[in-house]
């Protein structure tokens, strides 16, 4: 049987772990044990719903220990694995945990950044390495009557032949390595070692992890004299080792943090701990408990579609669906974790699921308990809070728009937006209980950047006044406000609106006096300018700039550029309205040529257009005419 390569990535990784100098290498037990429990878990999935003669209570994972040989063996009754499996799986880096350690070890170039790596992701079966120089899988298929041996001694490759084993499931053999000075291998066959590493990293698996164990009894014996004394003799017993409680069953001050961080790590294979974590205990009509964790970045994953929200669902600690797509509402995607509830049946199918009055019940109860516990963060933790809505803020933006805005109320209160006045962050209840009793609407500014909009010459009336202004720099940023239309009775306003609500009725009939009275030449310029733009009028908003360009209905022109991205066939175009600054002296110049020289006064016309339109962050309809244009008015 000739030897078989490893594909190039798993041959870098084996690589690592053979002369890993990672200091956890223990954690392969971990691993090897984590299978096992995967493999069990799969196996007992098949027999809800297949009669095969397995009950849960025969499911063990048994660790043995030969001294002699220096060999460590981890037997399951699992699903096991035919040659293909064999093939596909231990020869390839391409399942799910370690995925994500591939992706990571891409950006990782230096080796001793990829030896970081080991010890914040799990690793798989390749950290058999880590303290084995030989590795052999023996597995049989549940369901097939050949059973084959895997073997390996590192980076040269793999084999794979035929044998005999009795029942389905896997047994993983590992000669361990001749100790060193630094490391001392033989403490993987001391059975308090391994009582003790199962006891710290294995302890929730659901199924007994057995191990045959010697320790020592008295006996009383009588000696010749009839005296009686006490002897001590070894016996062997097989001990269980751990305690099979699930962490979601466990009282909370029997975990620590750092137990439930390292939990959340293990199973979501997340480098980094959680932002926080929602440990849920509910009972009465329905009984369930819950372990949620909001992770601290988007998974790698996240913002592809094949991303799946949802969370694992159990039933009396078995695992009846690994994503529950029902439990999570969209806005909440980003939360990881699992559900337990005895009272879902075992075998319902996924359509039941769909429709069953407990799950909706469920449900509806995390939603509430997300959305308070994130109000809790906003609250308590505004930094870290912050973060969190940084990375995962657009999805739950995103919640308030969707279904015809039928959520917004649950997460219109986790909502951030900038605040131009403040520099910072600010909730929507933050900058209505900053508003002066004056102020009537909530204005907001749409654009691409704070810088841009931080320059843009509709905001200049409404900063005067000492009024806040919201900058929305997301493309669902101006849907919302459309959605939600007012928040706490202050309807919101786009600092392009032409009445803004801040003129006295004084201001206002001045302005159509002034407007009566430059009538001809807002004619001439809207004449000069043509299709281009539907109005032209004299601002009340502007200051120091001559013109600004406005959406002539609640199409903005953020919302323009956004829907002309997502459906350019569409051709949207929203109505241009220009404003003029009577103030200024640009319009005095256009005044003057508009009497004097009207030739002139049409080119100044299009340059004030230009003008808005750059102002605008729109593009020039044709930049070479533009400067021509320039050029000409120096002339
Ligand atoms: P992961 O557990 O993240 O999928 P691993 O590297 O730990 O990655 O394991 C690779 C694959 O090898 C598993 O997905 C599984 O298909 C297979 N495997 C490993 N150990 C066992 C086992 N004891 N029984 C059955 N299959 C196993
Ligand atoms: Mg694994």
């Amino acid at each position: 049987m000739a030897m078989k390569q490893f594909q190039a990535e798993s041959k870098r990784l084996l690589d690592l772990m053979i002369n890993s100098i990672y200091t956890h290498k223990e954690i392969f037990l971990r691993e090897i044990i984590s299978n096992a429990s995967d493999a069990i878990d799969k196996l007992a999935y098949l027999s809800l719903t297949e009669d095969n003669g397995m009950s849960r209570d025969d499911f063990a994972i048994h660790l043995s220990v030969d001294k002699e040989h220096r060999v460590l063996t981890i037997s399951d009754n699992g699903i096991g694995m035919t040659e293909e499996d064999m093939e596909n799986n231990l020869g390839t880096i391409a399942k799910s945990g370690s995925l994500a350690f591939k992706e990571e070890m891409k950006k990782a170039e230096k080796p001793d950044e990829a030896v970081d790596i080991i010890g914040q992701f799990g690793v798989g079966f390749y950290s058999a390495f880590m303290v084995a120089d030989n590795v052999t899988v023996i597995s049989k298929k549940y369901g097939t009557d050949q059973a084959y041996m895997w073997q390996s001694q590192g980076a040269d490759g793999y084999e794979i032949i035929p044998c005999e084993r009795d029942t389905c499931g896997t047994d993983v053999i590992l000669k361990l390595k001749d100790n060193t000075e630094d490391e001392d291998y033989d403490r993987y066959l001391s059975q308090y070692t391994l009582q003790n590493l199962v006891k710290k990293y294995s302890d929730y698996i659901r199924y007994p992890i057995r191990m045959e164990m010697t320790s020592s009894r008295p006996v009383e014996q009588e000696d010749e004299n009839g005296e009686k004394k006490t002897t001590y003799e070894e016996f062997t017993e097989e001990k269980t080792l751990n305690s099979m409680v699930p962490i979601w069953q466990k009282n909370k001050d029997e975990v620590t943090e750092e137990e439930y961080d390292q939990y959340y790590q293990d199973k979501f294979g997340d480098y980094e701990k959680p932002t926080t974590r929602i440990s849920v205990s509910v009972e009465g009509n329905i009984t369930y408990k819950a372990l949620l964790y909001v992770p601290s970045r988007a998974p790698y994953d996240f913002y592809s579609k094949e991303y799946k929200k949802g969370l694992q669902l159990y039933s009396n600690g078995v695992m009846i669906m690994e994503n529950c797509e029902d439990l999570l509402p969209d806005y909440f995607c980003f939360v990881k974790g699992i559900v337990d509830s005895p009272d879902l049946s075992l075998n319902i199918s996924r359509e039941m699921l769909q429709h069953d009055r407990q799950l909706k019940r469920i449900a509806s109860n995390l939603e509430k308990k997300i959305k308070s516990e994130l109000s809790k963060l906003l609250t308590n933790d505004r930094e870290k809070y912050e973060k969190f809505f940084e990375v995962f803020g657009v999805q739950m933006k995103y919640g308030v728009v969707s279904d015809y805005g039928a959520h917004k109320d649950v997460v219109k209160d986790l909502l951030l937006f900038w605040s131009q006045k403040n520099e910072k962050y600010v909730t929507l209840a933050e900058y209505v209980a900053e508003m002066p009793e004056e102020q009537k609407y909530i204005y907001y500014a749409a654009g691409e950047s704070r810088v841009k909009l931080g320059q843009l010459p509709q905001t200049e009336l409404v900063r005067d006044k000492g009024y806040d202004i919201l900058f929305l720099t997301d493309d669902v940023d101006e849907f919302i406000m459309n959605t939600l239309m007012n928040y706490q009775e202050k309807e919101f306003k786009s600092v392009s609106a032409e009445d803004l609500g801040l003129e006295t009725d004084e201001e206002k009939q001045e302005k159509e006096q002034e407007t009566k009275e430059n009538q001809g030449l807002l004619d001439f310029v809207k004449e000069a300018l043509g299709e281009k733009l539907k109005e032209v009028r004299l601002s009340n908003k502007l200051r120091s700039h001559p013109v600004c360009l406005v959406p002539d209905s609640g199409l903005s022109f953020e919302m323009e550029k956004y829907l002309n991205r997502v459906a350019p066939n569409e051709k949207l175009k929203t109505g241009r309205i220009m404003e003029l600054n009577a103030d200024h002296p640009a319009f005095a110049a256009l005044k003057n040529a508009f009497e004097n020289d009207q030739e002139k006064a049409k080119k100044y016309a299009e340059l004030l257009y230009c003008q808005a339109l750059l102002i605008a962050d729109l593009p020039l309809e044709d930049p070479s005419a533009y400067t021509d244009l320039v050029c000409s008015l120096m002339q």
